[in-house]
Formats: C-alpha cells, structure tokens, sequence
C-alpha cells in the first residue's frame, strides 16, 4: 500500500493536506512536554485536558486497537448564517461583538461530515475497521500533533500556520485498524513572527515568557468560561458577544472579515428561546443562550456612562432571571468610566 492511495480519498473528503502518523512516531516525549508547558499557565481552565493527561500524551497506548492516525487540515466554509438575523449595532448604544468564524458553518460539523465521508472511503477500498473521528471533540492534541506530521508549524498566537492559509486552517483526526503507510510531509515554513497577532491582541494573552495564557483570552472567556463575571472580567471581555479571532485575522495571509457587531441590549431583551432557535448549529450552540447574555450584559456595563450605568441597573436586573446574568450586572461597578466609545467596527 502507497500513501497516496489514502492522500486521493482524504482529498476527495474534501481535506487539504493530509499526513499519516503511528505509534513509534509519538513515542518522543513532545506531547507531554507540550502538554506540561501547556498546563504552567493554564491548569483548571479547560478541566477535560487536566483530568485526560494518560490518553493525551499517549494517543496509541490508550487505543490499542488504532495502527495510525490519520491528522487533516480543511478550510472554513462561508455560510449565510442565521446570526445575520441577531439586532445590529447602532452608533451610540452599547455593542457586542462575534467573531467572523463563527459565521462560517460549525467547523466541527463541516470537518465531521468530511471525516465520515472518509471513513466510508477507506471502508470501500480497504474493508471495515474500527475508527474514531474528531474534530475538537476527542480527548488529542490536534495542535501539537499536526506539527509533528507537518502540516503546519506553530504560530505566534499559538495556532497552526500554514503556507497557504496562515492561521485560517482546522484540523480534523481519525484514528483507525488499517494499516496505512505513514506520511509526514515536508517542513513548513515557520510562522515568520511578524508581530501583527500579538499587536491586535486585545488582552496580551500570549507573547511573555509565560507563553499562551487561556484565561486571558476572551475567546475562553466568552465561550468556555460560564461563572458570573467579576467587574475586572467584564473589562477583560470588552464587546464580546462570543469569540474573538482578531490574532487570526490581523495575520497577513488571513481573509479578513469583519466580526458581526449586535446591539447588545437588543440581545438582552430577545427571549432566550428565540436565540436559541436562532443560534442552533452555528458554534455559539455550544456556548448556550445563557452565558451570551452573560456577554451582553458585561458589554453593556462597560459601555455605558456612570450615571445612565447605574440608572438601568435595576431595569434590566428586573428582566433578567438567571443568576449568571443577574450577578454579571450587580457587579457592574459604580462612577467608574465607561471602558470603551458606544460605537462598533
Ligand atoms: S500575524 Fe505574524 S506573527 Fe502572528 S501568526 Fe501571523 S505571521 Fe505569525
Ligand atoms: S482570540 Fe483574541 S484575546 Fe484570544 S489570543 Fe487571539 S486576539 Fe487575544
């Protein structure tokens, strides 16, 4: 067997470069120490890296059924999101913003379908086997893995970069019983540390010795954080609705697009079922209804002068019910300068 004859089925998937990895090939010790230079800064932020340690440094040992590993990058796919429908900013009333990624399709479910197609590929052509596909959704360590089988190096901001695309490339696994030839492909070029990501980053989430610090982030903060906000969080957040992406998108090779910015006490106001009727299958579904409006309320908070601030407090306490979004505004802090003008872009 050839490795191209899985590269054409992983590129009739609809992948972009596709690399082979097996066991001898992790058995190096990269993954834990990337994962304990990971862990320095960030332990307690995401709990399922703490708590999966064994299966993440040691992909195979814990799937001892698996003979390779197939890592693939693909591109996002542009989609007339139903988030177009959200109530828009307007000049001088309090903003929040998304992220444009997440107005392309879910990339998890993109890059699934993909992998199911593949699956069904490798089935034809070399018999049924047992698999296991993902797309941020397994306990691996895409990143690191990707950079090991070469299809991309790692970038500034901690992400994977490409040649071709910079920062704008996802990932997707699929562990499986066949015996596949492995394929690591040529070095890439490096990330050429610009500085652009570091300088659009809004927070300096990364770029000190300490490395990437996740709870900095208000990607983590907006999406994966779900306790009430403490006024210095709030400030933390800034304008956003969900994500934040501007370390992808300032990086020169990126097609830039704008984030989508939503008048954020429109949002409020909007009935938590119609949000989310309106945010199911975009990536803000993951998020849920209530910690956006977490975001909304930390957005409106901050913008606001002191004297209107502390006027609206307890109108828009009266519309709130869940104690998430009822502690973020109590804990908007008073005479204290709005953070940010009331305009969005
Ligand atoms: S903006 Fe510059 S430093 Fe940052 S990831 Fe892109 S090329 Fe690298
Ligand atoms: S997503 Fe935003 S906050 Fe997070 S590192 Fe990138 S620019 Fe900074």
């Amino acid at each position: 067997m050839q490795p191209s004859d899985y590269i054409s089925l992983a590129e009739q998937a609809g992948f972009v470069k596709i690399a082979c990895l097996k066991p001898p090939r992790l058995a190096d010790g990269y993954l834990s120490s990337h994962l304990d230079n990971w862990l320095r800064s960030n332990a307690g932020a995401l709990s399922y890296i703490d708590s999966k340690r064994d299966i993440l440094v040691a992909p195979f040992a814990q799937r001892p059924w698996a003979k390779s590993l197939i890592i693939a990058s693909f591109l996002p796919e542009r989609d007339n999101s139903p988030l177009l429908q959200l109530p828009r900013a307007h000049d001088g009333r309090p903003f929040a913003e998304i992220a444009p990624y997440a107005l392309d399709r879910d990339y998890h479910e993109t890059g699934r379908e993909k992998l199911k197609r593949l699956e069904e590929l490798l089935f034809q052509q070399f018999g049924p086997a047992q698999t296991e596909l993902g797309v941020d959704s397994e306990p691996v360590l895409e990143k690191p893995l990707a950079q090991i089988a070469g299809i991309g190096s790692r970038a500034l901001n901690s992400l994977i970069y490409d040649d071709c695309y910079a920062c704008g490339i996802n990932l997707a696994i699929l562990f499986t019983e066949h015996d596949l030839p492995t394929r690591i492909l040529d070095a890439p070029l490096e990330c050429p540390h610009c500085g652009k990501c570091l300088q659009a980053c809004p927070t300096k989430a990364f770029g000190d010795a300490e490395g990437f610090q996740v709870r900095r982030c208000r990607a983590w903060l907006s999406g994966e954080y779900r306790k009430p906000l403490t006024w210095e969080e709030q400030i933390l957040l800034g304008p956003t609705l969900y994500g934040c992406g501007k370390c992808t998108n300032s990086c020169p090779k990126t097609n830039y697009v704008k984030p989508l910015a939503v008048d954020a006490e429109d949002f409020l106001r909007m009935p938590s079922a119609a949000i989310t009727r309106l945010i199911k299958g975009t990536a803000l579904d993951h998020t849920g209804t209530t910690v956006l409006k977490r975001n909304a309320a930390a957005a409106i908070g901050q913008q606001l002068p002191p004297d209107i601030r502390n006027a609206r407090k307890q109108e828009l306490l009266a519309l709130c019910a869940s104690p998430t979004v009822r502690q973020t505004i109590e804990a908007w802090r008073e005479g204290c300068a709005p953070a940010r003008p009331m305009v969005s872009g």
